[in-house]
């Protein structure tokens, strides 16, 4: 790993065109590389020691989130972990077209690991590329608010009840949207921000009675994420 002069303009196009996509990074796993990847390689370092509160600070996330995009990164060959201890992580930061291409088969058989049958109500939902797709499955391929038509590429999972509000990362907390309503509900609560969408003419007067009704249906219990061939998932006694 060289530190030739880099092509930042290029680096960046190749990330969001083809590396995003293809490792189908979440906005979490974006904001973690696109740090780590700032303060590495484009600072002419191959290598990078950082603390997870360090980077949960410089990404904006709480420490977990971070954490478990570090995790991720490294199983997508993003990073490479050279030593862990309590003075942090050290990480080589692999540019985009560094990663070995073979990566994604991997990945992709992962992600077809079946979900358990049975589920804890309170799971963590971000934690398996099984559970997380659940979520997008249960959505139908719209987004939870705006009911917007989502490409994978610009599809994520938001927090109704955001990170820094306490929210949970059960199926009940979790919603499958398009980044734009992600990025401009930021910590607002959700009702609050579907009536900013009926007041932008983004829904109908039906469409936010429906989806207020969705709200209070997935807070409750009553949208857990379904599972192809297979009986609704339910909640473990
Ligand atoms: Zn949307």
């Amino acid at each position: 790993m060289k530190n030739k002069k880099l092509n930042a303009s290029r680096i960046w196009k190749h990330f969001e065109d083809f590396l995003v996509p293809r490792l189908r990074l979440s906005i979490t796993d974006r904001a973690v590389y696109s740090h780590l990847l700032r303060h590495s390689r484009l600072e002419g370092k191959a290598r990078l020691r950082f603390s997870i509160a360090w980077l949960a600070r410089g990404a904006r996330l709480s420490t977990n989130p971070a954490r478990w995009a570090v995790r991720r990164l490294i199983a997508h060959g993003a990073l490479r972990l050279v030593e862990r201890s309590k003075a942090g992580h050290l990480v080589e930061v692999r540019l985009p077209d560094e990663i070995r291409a073979t990566r994604h088969k991997m990945i992709r058989r992962r992600g077809a690991r079946p979900l358990p049958r049975c589920l804890d109500f309170e799971q963590d939902f971000l934690k398996t590329r099984a559970l997380r797709h659940a979520i997008h499955v249960r959505e139908r391929g719209r987004c939870f608010y705006c009911l917007r038509r989502l490409a994978p590429m610009i599809r994520c999972l938001d927090h109704v009840v955001p990170r820094v509000s306490f929210g949970s990362n059960s199926y009940r907390n979790l919603v499958s949207c398009c980044l734009q309503c992600n990025s401009q509900k930021r910590d607002r609560p959700a009702g609050d921000f579907l009536r900013s969408l009926y007041r932008e003419r983004r829904l109908t007067d039906a469409e936010l009675t429906a989806r207020l009704r969705a709200l209070d249906a997935l807070a409750s219990g009553k949208l857990p994420p379904p599972v192809p061939g297979r009986a609704r998932l339910q909640p473990c006694r």
